[in-house]
């Protein structure tokens, strides 16, 4: 039998997967179309479960639509070590975010059960549902269920742009399950991610440990003013929704220079009514994304916004209703796993990068509940959630061995 130092995952075999799964949802521009349960959602779902069967792991899903794949410890009564992260994509998305680290996690498995590697503890995969929160807002809900942070009966009812429920459409794809959406005790949660960021290039680091995840703040914002026919009505007096809300936007841009510190802000999604070029726009929807380590400042910074939004709209005579749809505070991670994490890359020669993750992962539901790291690659020129996000497939490879080492340490814990 090989001795566990010398274990390396198969390069090739994850490449061949990632490509496979890269297929399912494929975009002209050579990115991923996969959003959560949709059509292309199922069949990845359905494709990953007969991989999970091959590798003689046991299958589970919950009401959530989240999957489980178990593998046997020497010792069952002891908490399992878990990995995994999400299949669903961004619109237009890319082919790495997410599924690298459930397909990264596959690689991982497969090598231990092909060389018959024996665990002390259990050790289960997972695919959480709906990462992204594009299709159904807010974003995490599978994991976010599962850890006991959101209600179930409240996301179900989460509706897409179409009006269709986030319940319903499990229920349509086959993906409710029949086990509850309940947490048990995790010995240790790894989830494996590409950056999403320029940081590791830049450094020219392998691999990235983040010592946490930023807090997360999320609103939707509705403007109200009065349509009318662009010709006869003078410019004066018209109450103009868009024309508000533009204000608005440039605020957000300001808002991290205004109040300093590490933060962002972002407006990412708009909606204009009754979007046509000669009617005064009466009704503007959009969305609020603030991120920072500091939660605190991002609170401070959101009623400063609050008030700034209130005189524009009274300036401008229109209404406001704000909506606070989703917030997550910032999540440090495990500062042992972190180590081995940090540890085990220099065991296996790569070099790594010790940093606070800007995006949002599963890990930050997980990180409140049980010992949670993560494992960050490059990815090329730092671009994320579009079509050309790309890693190289050395790296690929590069941070799947670390998962391989890191899991099999926590799993051989008694
Ligand atoms: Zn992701």
């Amino acid at each position: 039998m090989i001795k566990i130092e010398k274990l390396r995952i198969n390069g090739a075999r994850l490449k061949t997967t990632l490509e496979v799964m890269a297929r399912i949802g494929a975009t002209p521009g050579g990115g991923v179309h996969r959003l959560a349960l949709s059509d292309q959602d199922k069949q990845a779902r359905d494709l990953f479960i007969t991989w999970l069967r091959e590798i003689e792991l046991e299958v589970t899903i919950d009401e959530m639509g989240n999957i489980f794949g178990k593998r046997s410890g020497n010792n069952n009564d002891l908490f399992p070590v878990m990995s995994g992260s999400h299949i669903d994509s961004q619109p237009m998305g890319g082919r790495f975010d997410g599924i690298l680290g459930v397909m990264g996690a596959i690689e991982v498995f497969r090598t231990i059960y092909e060389n018959k590697i024996e665990t002390q503890r259990p050790m289960v995969i997972v695919n959480w549902t709906n990462e992204e929160g594009s299709r159904f807002a807010p974003a995490m809900v599978g994991s976010g269920v599962w850890t006991g942070k959101l209600e179930r009966d409240w996301v179900y009812s989460r509706a897409d742009i179409q009006g269709r429920k986030l319940g319903e459409e499990l229920e349509r794809m086959g993906y409710k399950g029949k086990y509850p959406a309940r947490r048990w005790p995790v010995h240790a949660y790894y989830e494996y991610h590409i950056e999403q960021g320029p940081e590791l290039e830049r450094v020219g680091s392998v691999i990235g440990v983040p010592q946490g995840i930023v807090c997360l703040h999320w609103y939707d914002v509705y403007v109200e003013g009065t349509a009318n026919q662009v010709g006869p009505t003078p410019m004066e007096g018209r109450n103009d929704a868009l024309c508000a809300a533009a204000e608005m936007i440039l605020q957000v841009n300001a808002l991290p220079s205004k109040m300093g510190g590490n933060m962002v802000a972002t407006v990412g999604e708009i909606h204009n009514s009754p979007n046509s070029r000669n009617i005064i726009p009466s009704k503007v929807h959009f969305t609020v994304d603030i991120r920072s380590w500091d939660d605190n400042l991002a609170v401070r910074a959101w009623e400063d916004l609050r008030k700034d939004f209130e005189s524009i709209v009274e300036r401008r005579g229109c209404q406001i209703r704000i909506e606070e749809t989703w917030r997550v505070d910032h999540a440090p991670f495990d500062e042992k796993l972190v180590k081995r994490i940090l540890d085990t890359a220099v065991n296996l020669g790569y070099s790594s990068y010790h940093m606070v993750s800007g995006a949002g992962h599963d890990a930050s539901y997980m990180s409140q509940i049980a010992p949670t790291a993560m494992i960050f690659v490059p990815s090329i020129k730092g671009r994320s959630h579009v079509e050309v996000e790309n890693t190289e497939w050395e790296d690929c490879e590069a941070g799947a061995n670390v998962l391989l080492h890191c899991v099999l340490q926590s799993a051989s814990e008694k």
